[in-house]
Formats: C-alpha cells, sequence, structure tokens
C-alpha cells in the first residue's frame, strides 16, 4: 500500500506553544512537540487553506468519489488509502429523533457511531493515524488502553498488514470484550498494572528503543496529530449533513481525551477559514463536555477557570471511556469550550444507566458513554443552559453492544 502525504498539509504546530514543529518531510512518525516540558505536547496539522480552496473549486468538500471519511481527502494529511481501508469509517447521518425531541422540548439530533467497523467513533481517529504513521514509515503501533481505541487499532493495523498491534491494558481488563476484540483482529496484548497510566508507563519502558527509532508508533490519545484529523470528520460531516446555515446551537460531546470535541471545532475553524461556514453571520455550536461525576477532570478545570486540566483520581465508572483522569491536551479542551461559549458538566453513573436504559427502550444503539449526552441534556435544561427551542446535537461514540457483552453484576 503506497500512502503519501497530502501537499496541502502547510506546517505542524505544537498545539500548546504555537510554535512550529518541524516535519522534516515526515521521513519518520510525528510525536508530541520538542518545545514544551517532556513528555511534550499534542502535535497539529494546518493545511495551506488557499491550494485546498482551489482544489475544491473542481469539487465541493464532501462531494468526491469514495465512501467513508477519505471524502473529505483535501482535509486528511495522507492520501491513497484503498477502498477496503476505510470505505465504512465513518458516514455516520445526522438524525433528528423526534420522541426525545417532544420530550425535551427541544430538537434532539442524533449522531450515532456505533456503526463504525470495530463498533465506535475510535475508527476514524485510528484510521487516519495508522495511515500516517505507516506513510511516516512506521513499522508497528502500540498504544494502552482500557477500551475501543485499542481495538481501532488493531483493526487497522491489520487492514494495512501490518505486525499485530501491541496493546497494553490493565490487569483487571484479562478476558474482557476488549481484550478478545484486539486479539480478533490480529492484536498482541500485554496486561500491566492497574488502570491505563500504569499500562501505558509499562508499555513506554518496554518498547523504549522502538519508540525512539520511530519504528514503533504511540497511538496513544493526542501522542500523534492523525486521531485528532479522523475525528475532525465528525464535524465535516455535521456541516456537510445539516449545511452552512443549519448547525446544531449546542453540540454535547463524551470526553474522555477530548479529541473529538477538539476535532470537531477544528473542522468548523477549518470551514470558516475556507468561507464555507461563515461564523460571524451563523455563529458556531456551543461546544459541551459531559463526563462522569466520578471521573470529572475536564468539568473541574472548567469550573475553576483554569487554563489546564489538573489530573484527578478516578473513583471509577460504568463508561469504560470516561474513566480518565487526565487529559494532555486539556489546554486544547478547556480552549474550545470558552471559545464556544460552551459548557462543561457532571451527571452522576446513575444518570448514565438511567439514560442507557431510555436510548433501549426508543431502540437507539448507543452505549454507556453516549448515554452520558443525553443524560447532559437534561441536566442543562433543568439549569437552564439549554433553552427550549433549541437544536442540540447529541455526538453517541459507541454500539450498545460493548457494554451488553461486559459481565453483569449479579442483582440479587
Ligand atoms: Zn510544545
Amino acid at each position: 500500500m503506497q500512502l503519501r502525504i497530502n501537499p496541502n498539509v502547510a506546517r505542524l504546530v505544537c498545539s500548546n506553544s504555537g510554535k512550529e514543529v518541524p516535519a522534516r518531510g515526515f521521513a519518520s512518525p510525528v510525536g508530541l512537540c520538542p518545545c514544551c516540558p517532556s513528555p511534550g505536547k499534542p502535535v497539529v496539522v494546518e493545511y495551506a487553506l488557499d491550494q485546498v480552496r482551489a482544489e475544491l473549486a473542481s469539487a465541493p468538500l464532501g462531494g468526491r468519489d469514495g465512501r467513508g471519511i477519505w471524502r473529505f481527502a483535501p482535509l486528511l494529511p495522507v492520501l491513497d488509502v484503498p477502498e477496503e481501508y476505510a470505505a465504512d469509517v465513518g458516514g455516520t447521518p445526522v438524525v433528528r429523533h423526534r420522541r426525545l425531541s417532544a420530550d425535551l422540548g427541544v430538537e434532539v439530533l442524533l449522531k450515532n457511531e456505533g456503526t463504525n467497523p470495530s463498533g465506535s467513533f475510535k475508527d476514524r481517529g485510528l484510521a487516519v493515524a495508522a495511515a500516517l504513521g505507516r506513510a511516516c514509515g512506521a513499522r508497528r503501533f502500540c498504544l494502552p488502553t482500557q477500551g475501543n481505541a485499542g481495538v481501532a487499532a488493531c483493526l487497522f493495523s491489520a487492514r494495512l498488514g501490518m505486525p499485530g498491534c501491541l496493546v497494553y491494558m490493565p490487569e483487571s481488563y484479562r478476558g474482557c470484550v476488549y481484550h478478545r476484540a484486539c486479539e480478533f483482529f490480529g492484536g498482541e496484548v500485554r496486561f500491566v498494572g492497574a488502570n491505563i497510566a500504569a499500562a501505558g508507563r509499562a508499555m513506554r519502558e518496554d518498547l523504549a528503543g522502538e519508540l525512539a527509532s520511530g519504528a514503533a508508533v504511540d497511538m496513544s490519545t493526542f501522542f500523534e496529530p492523525g486521531r485528532l484529523e479522523g475525528k475532525k470528520t465528525m464535524g465535516l460531516e455535521i456541516a456537510s449533513d445539516l449545511g452552512a446555515g443549519a448547525l446544531p446551537d449546542v453540540i454535547i460531546y463524551p470526553t474522555g481525551g477530548g479529541t473529538g470535541l477538539v476535532g470537531i471545532w477544528k473542522a468548523f475553524e477549518e470551514l470558516s477559514g475556507l468561507g464555507i461556514l461563515d461564523a460571524a453571520r451563523t455563529g458556531l455550536p456551543r461546544m459541551v463536555a459531559v463526563q462522569s461525576a466520578n471521573c470529572a477532570p475536564v468539568v473541574e478545570a472548567f469550573e475553576k477557570g483554569l487554563a489546564d486540566v489538573a489530573p484527578v483520581t478516578s473513583r471509577g465508572t460504568v463508561a469504560d471511556g470516561l474513566d480518565v483522569p487526565g487529559a494532555i491536551m486539556g489546554h486544547g479542551i478547556l480552549r474550545v469550550l470558552r471559545a464556544s461559549g460552551g459548557a462543561a458538566v457532571a451527571v452522576s453513573d446513575a444518570a448514565i444507566e438511567a439514560a442507557f436504559a431510555r436510548y433501549g427502550a426508543l431502540g437507539v444503539n448507543a452505549g454507556l458513554e453516549s448515554a452520558t449526552t443525553l443524560a447532559a441534556l437534561e441536566a442543562l435544561l433543568a439549569v437552564g443552559d439549554v433553552r427550549s427551542g433549541e437544536r442540540v446535537l447529541l455526538l453517541n461514540t459507541g454500539t450498545h453492544l460493548i457494554p451488553l457483552a461486559k459481565p453483569q453484576p449479579s442483582k440479587g
């Protein structure tokens, strides 16, 4: 598979300092920035928007040949991806839900990501990250995970014909659905430590040499720039589906690492830069981060008015994907929440489970992380942060099948 870097990529910049990060011809994989204190901050891709605009004169964005997220190729960092690699990634419709709209007194739009090939929105980020890593000469991928990201990384490693992705999971995940799914897609799973942070530390020790040489790429959230670019396609699809003048007033996003929240906003900024969105005329959506009250570092930092997210001690949550006690892109998440006039809200695990059951009763195929969006909407309505009649998009990140496949504590 011969992949190439998109000539529309203008430069790489540090998300924290704004300084340019040397791309070195993309001859080796891109990791965290060299300008901030170790281990560095996330690196972000910037595009030559004049060049993109010229390209779009012949075919509008999203209207190109091909299916899946690469229909937005002019704004993706890597090109020449074959159809079987990602035609089934993304393309999830925005659906107006009449019953929820009537019940809640707002226009409820659902974007359900459970139809992606590994069952979650993680496929968008990992599809681009793996292709970008491969284009930069990576020979193997690795990451610590406690959920869907590991499964997606294994799936795209397999689709690239690369050696099995090395996945580090906390000890307690042995035998769980994520473990089995990673192995199904050819991954090699190692169990270390009590949580994802400990698993990540062990991985970086075990693989120090390969990571330093670029032979292995750390696919952790925001440790390389491709995952953000892939998640950005959710924003491109929302704008493309609804049209520039009909964006939601509010987007509610379940926030662990926050890649999608930052990515959706990056899409809106790029579309504004291209003149496709007119932010001054129509306004952009208010972005809302929702977390479990048992692990809410972004909510705490937002409420305290901080510029970055300080790690917390998680008390554990039923929503695995939100059991993320720190956020390496915390500064970027908070910037988006404030720039958009949005909010951060914590919901209890009981509220998450109640919302999950409500989704099930309505026939909505969404998991526990997704259920936080519905719980958050109810909380925001109660305090007046969302007003009746507004258009609210709930970003539902993954399938109901994952929580249903997990062992349940017996009730009795
Ligand atoms: Zn930096």
